[in-house]
């Protein structure tokens, strides 16, 4: 339903709370949100309002992170669970993704990651993309590679923030059907699927991505790709920089 993320070289845990609330007013029956801490991933979430969450304190135990993604649900495949609340992790941990919209082809995909041995923990159709990415680099990809060849597998409707704890001062995007916008704001690069929760007097312009682009964010620029033809990245622009 939502998707949120910052990409800084100082701590944003209150840049992204306060951004998922911004796009809790499109509707929600879960939130979540996934940064990196010392190297790794670490995931709040939780049913229920980001707002609520907020007043009792859930994320205030939240360390310092620099780069974060951020996500509220609204179910379209499996219940509204804490389990079922995005972000979603990679069955090694590495990978972090948040998703609006539906993979159309999400049951044929778990049923070669069950054959090869993945055990998927949700029953959302969003999970399956955090274990493609991590599959595709296991067999030697690169992030990008493996987040492009993950955009050629799966079919539908797709607004994807991504985190890898191998590219620790980034975040990523990838589009088809489903909005994103990147922005510069004070030293940050956000990502956001409603420019409602990045627009303010200091925001420095925006960039809405086209189906097709895979963007990288860092703090001080953000690049954007395509999905070639064969599922390669090719450059295209460089939406911001400082
Ligand atoms: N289809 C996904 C799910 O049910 C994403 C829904 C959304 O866009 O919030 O988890």
């Amino acid at each position: 339903c939502g998707i949120v993320g910052v990409a800084s070289r100082r701590d944003i845990v209150q840049s992204i709370v306060h951004r998922l609330t911004m796009i809790e007013y499109r509707g929600y029956d879960s939130f979540g949100i996934a940064g990196l801490v010392a190297g790794s991933i670490v995931v709040e979430k939780d049913v229920g309002s980001v707002t609520e969450a907020v007043q009792r304190g859930q994320f205030s135990s939240l360390s310092a992170m620099q780069v974060a993604i951020g996500h509220t649900r609204w179910a379209t495949h499996g219940v509204p669970s804490r389990v079922n609340a995005h972000p979603h992790l990679s069955y090694d941990g590495t990978i972090a993704t948040v998703h609006n919209g539906v993979i159309h082809n999400h049951l044929e995909i778990r049923r070669e990651l069950e054959a090869g041995g993945v055990c998927l923990r949700s029953e959302t159709d969003s999970e399956v993309a955090a274990h493609l990415i991590a599959n595709y680099m296991q067999k030697g990809a690169t992030l990008l590679q493996a987040i492009c060849w993950t955009c050629a597998r799966i079919t539908g409707e797709y607004a994807l923030g991504i985190l890898c704890s191998a590219d620790p001062g980034a975040i990523y995007a990838a589009k088809h059907k489903s909005p994103l916008v990147l922005c510069k704001h004070d030293g940050q690069t956000l990502l956001a699927s409603d420019p409602v929760a990045v627009v303010d007097p200091e925001t420095d312009g925006m960039t809405f991505l086209e189906d097709g682009d895979v963007a990288r964010l860092q703090a001080d620029r953000a690049d954007v790709f395509r999905v070639g033809a064969d599922g390669s990245p090719v450059p295209t622009r460089r939406a911001k920089t400082t």
